[in-house]
């Protein structure tokens, strides 16, 4: 382990500028997924030191909120630099409790890190407005305002840049948080915590608890000083979530669920479409809420595009994500495994053909083989539930209108793809597509500038691009009468 490493190493929560234990003690091990080997213990905490961290956050919002935009975006411009300094060891943190290639863990540290750097720029352009009065006499203004303290509760698979897009905004637009990361993946949300104090930030404006999920999250959802929610994670969770938060109103954005569909027309320039199937369904072993579900295949390149995808997933290299060289890590636990293992078993007695992979890697326990299914067909369970591991179903279809249907058909409506080198269908199959992101010709789009946030059950809000912002703030309307004019 790098020495930088240890020092993002926190074992302790972080409430009111103190790194604290559980008030019983107890602790959580979290373990390396690819070794099954503990890596060490963090608290596990519940509701009294939930409750502590929010009091702290409603103490610093007084004040936070009252600092200006510029002195808000110099302490998000120091933690990105620091992201940027210690990128091996933060990502060498990142996979050593998630799991993904390092290549994979660096990648997620910088684009964490630039999701800093955007909000640190957008915070200075949180503006209002002067509406022309309908009166001769009175004048108009709308101001923005920080919504207040934020809680902040995010999934295992991207355990650092999913806080980023939280943290960020919160902390430009004046907002204190108290933050709860998933309790396999905790130690790079802790190192969050040594990232902020180090770059200046105030004690109490951003608080960090691990433990007890159902615990903190009823704390965090109930207790009225919470103003906001913003949770990543499965949409059962996030449903639970959001009538918890009902009773007290909370403004909320949910990032839940994907089933994604990747459609691949005859136009299609097939060598791009697999290089873009094999990113957009392998990256981090198939775990992650933009990883393809469904891939349909017209018929006249259906069978081309098969034996390609199946090639180029039998070629990547699987190994333990510190491994040089490594392309598909393990998965997350022996839970997920068994998952595609039922997942494929469904497949395979309803028809479906495996092409690649089909079993567990020879490395055994939490590794899975890169795995490419043809013969798909609607009536298995993929085709409605999140795979979340390294499947490629393979679809077939004849007409466009059908392919848009069946990629529609799902409650889901997170992220989608396809490839086309028909400018009439690309327009036409994008404005049919009820999601909330579309790769044409791309199988990974995401990027601090854009808008990310699901359609349908995929969830409620954007984050990231300009629109990231304003979830973290409130429109006050302002009438000022009695001019006299
Ligand atoms: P999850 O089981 O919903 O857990 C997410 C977070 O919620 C974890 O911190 C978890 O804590 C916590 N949690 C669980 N039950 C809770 C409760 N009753 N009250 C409060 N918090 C609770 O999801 P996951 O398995 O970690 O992540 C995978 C899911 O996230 C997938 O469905 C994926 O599509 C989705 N995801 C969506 C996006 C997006 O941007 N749309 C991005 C990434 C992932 P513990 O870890 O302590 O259980």
């Amino acid at each position: 382990m790098l020495a930088k490493t240890q020092h993002y190493l926190k074992q302790a929560n972080l409430i009111a500028g103190e790194w604290v234990v559980a008030d019983s003690g107890d602790v959580l091990t979290v373990t390396n997924p690819a070794t099954g080997l503990e890596i060490g213990k963090v608290p596990s905490a519940g509701k009294s030191e939930t409750r502590r961290a929010i009091d702290a956050a409603a103490e610093a919002f007084e004040t936070f909120s009252q600092t200006t935009a510029n002195e808000r975006a110099k302490i998000l411009r120091n933690m990105h630099d620091a992201m940027l300094d210690n990128q091996d060891a933060l990502a060498e943190l990142l996979t050593m409790e998630q799991g993904k290639p390092l290549a994979e863990a660096k990648g997620e540290i910088a684009i964490g890190a630039a999701y800093l750097l955007w909000f640190a720029e957008e915070g200075r352009r949180v503006y209002g407005d002067l509406v022309p009065s309908p009166w001769a006499d009175r004048r108009i203004m709308v101001r923005k305002e920080p919504v207040g303290v934020v809680a902040a509760i995010t999934p295992w698979n991207f355990p650092s840049s999913m806080l980023a897009r939280k943290i960020g905004p919160a902390i430009a637009t004046g907002c204190t948080s108290v933050i709860k990361p998933a309790s396999q993946t905790p130690y790079s949300g802790l190192a969050w915590g040594v990232l902020a104090e180090e770059a200046g930030l105030p004690a109490g404006v951003m608080n960090i608890v691990t433990g007890r999920a159902s615990e903190i999250g009823g704390e965090l959802t109930r207790n009225p000083k919470v103003k906001k929610l913003t949770f990543t994670g499965s949409t059962e969770v996030g449903k639970t979530l959001l009538k918890q938060a009902a009773g007290t109103v909370k403004k909320v954005s949910m990032e839940l669920g994907g089933n994604a569909p990747f459609i691949i027309f005859n136009s299609a320039d097939i060598d791009r479409a697999v290089e873009g199937a094999i990113a957009a369904k392998f990256r981090n072993s198939g775990q992650t809420c933009v990883c393809t579900n469904r891939f349909y295949v017209q018929s006249k390149v259906y069978n081309k595009f098969v034996d390609r995808l199946g090639e180029a997933a039998e070629a990547l290299k699987v190994g333990p994500g510190l491994d040089a060289g490594t392309q598909q890590g393990p998965l997350i636990d022996e839970a997920a495994v068994e998952k595609v293992e039922e997942l494929i078993g469904d497949a395979e007695k309803k028809g479906g053909r495996i092409v690649a992979g089909g079993k567990r890697h020879e490395l055994g326990k939490t590794f899975y083989q890169p795995t490419v299914i043809a013969d798909a067909k609607s009536r298995m369970r993929f085709a409605r539930e999140e795979i979340f591991g390294p499947v490629a179903p393979v679809f077939k279809f004849t007409k466009e209108e059908d392919a848009v249907r069946l990629a529609n058909d799902t409650e889901f409506g997170l992220a989608c793809y396809f490839y086309t080198q028909d400018l009439g269908q690309a327009y036409r199959v994008m404005e049919g597509l009820k999601y909330g992101l579309v790769g044409i010709n791309e199988g990974v789009i995401t990027t601090p500038e854009a808008p990310f946030g699901g359609m349908k059950e995929s969830g409620l809000g954007t984050e990231g691009g300009r629109h990231g912002v304003d979830e973290y703030l409130e429109t006050k309307y302002i009438c000022v009468g009695g001019l006299g004019l």
